[in-house]
């Protein structure tokens, strides 16, 4: 499995290529506490694993969320749990399917963990994750998804897991894949998004429902109004920075809406993009994202954007 498929891929899901080719040595992630055992790993805006992770320790073991893109950062948040106890990973929860989020799920079912994800992401996992290698896809990469390790049990609509006396609730929102699960904590009040919410950062909308994205946003504010939230990608917010990601992707759909339907596509992008730029020109992603957020919006607008299907 090589490293540059791995980087090729982080790149398309949050444009984390630039400093990657230039293989500078950052750190995978940073570890931020969160609450009583509970651990945000947050990876810098373009570092290699790709994407955010955590785990939250109980009394008789540990819960993961999320595997990073990059095996090698897998095996540095359990060397890190291994830092801070000697319970073992029971769980780890794969908020949704993309690359990103599991590809060093391997590491911790060869550590004794039990993977699980809603039943969408098994689905998907090795066929969906296809596409962001393009039509150019090399055998070695087609390999790479096709070998992912899959979440050996799944759910429909949530679940609760226990470790020991501390509950986990795991529930499922509609919104960033169709597949997606958000890991809540109770009793430290703190909720981990997946990519439902990114900080501070214009998201990937490859398969969004930016309509279901908008109301999850809502849930969020609505049922956890006071809690941590850790992105799937940016730093740890508050409810502030979930309504201000949840008033992007609104904004996004009302500046779409009111472009569309007299002009073609590249007219749309010409006649959003500035209206975007100088409230989000400042947040990650601007340059990568901002014009496929817009096109992408317009197809779901119109009801032609291709989503996955269970
Ligand atoms: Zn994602």
């Amino acid at each position: 499995m090589s490293i540059r498929t791995m980087i090729y891929a982080a790149c398309l899901l949050s444009a984390t290529c630039g400093p990657l080719m230039a293989e500078e040595p950052t750190p995978f992630f940073t570890l931020r506490p969160i609450g009583t055992g509970v651990w945000a790993a947050i990876s810098p805006a373009r570092g290699k694993a790709g994407s955010n992770a955590g785990f939250v320790i109980g009394s008789d073991g540990v819960l993961v969320v999320d595997s990073f893109v990059d095996p090698a950062a897998a095996q540095a948040l359990l060397d890190e749990i291994h830092a801070k106890t000697k319970l073992p990973v029971r769980y780890v929860v794969n908020t949704h399917y993309h690359l990103d989020h599991v590809a060093g799920n391997g590491v911790f079912k060869d550590s004794g963990a039990l993977i699980l994800a809603q039943a969408n992401v098994r689905t998907w996992e090795h066929t969906e994750n296809l596409k962001f290698f393009g039509d150019k896809i090399t055998p070695q990469q087609k390999q790479l998804v096709e070998t992912l390790v899959l979440p050996s049990a799944v759910y429909r609509d949530g679940v609760e897991l226990f470790l020991g006396d501390r509950k986990v609730v795991v529930r499922v929102l509609p919104g960033h894949t169709g597949g997606d699960s958000v890991v809540v904590v109770p009793d430290a009040d703190v909720v981990f998004t997946g990519d439902m919410f990114w900080n501070h950062s214009l998201p990937n909308l490859i398969d969004a429902d930016t309509q279901a994205q908008i109301a999850s946003n809502d849930t969020f504010l609505k049922d956890y109004f006071k809690a941590s939230f850790v992105p799937g990608h940016g730093e740890v917010g508050k409810a502030a920075d979930v309504q201000a990601f949840r008033d992007y992707l609104a904004a996004l759909r009302t500046a779409v809406a009111a472009a569309r339907g007299t002009e073609g596509s590249a007219a749309v992008v010409k006649s959003v993009l500035p209206q975007l730029k100088p409230v989000y020109g400042g947040w990650n992603y601007f340059d990568h994202f901002a014009q496929r957020n817009i096109e992408q919006t317009a197809d779901e607008l119109a009801g032609r954007k291709r989503v996955p299907m269970p």
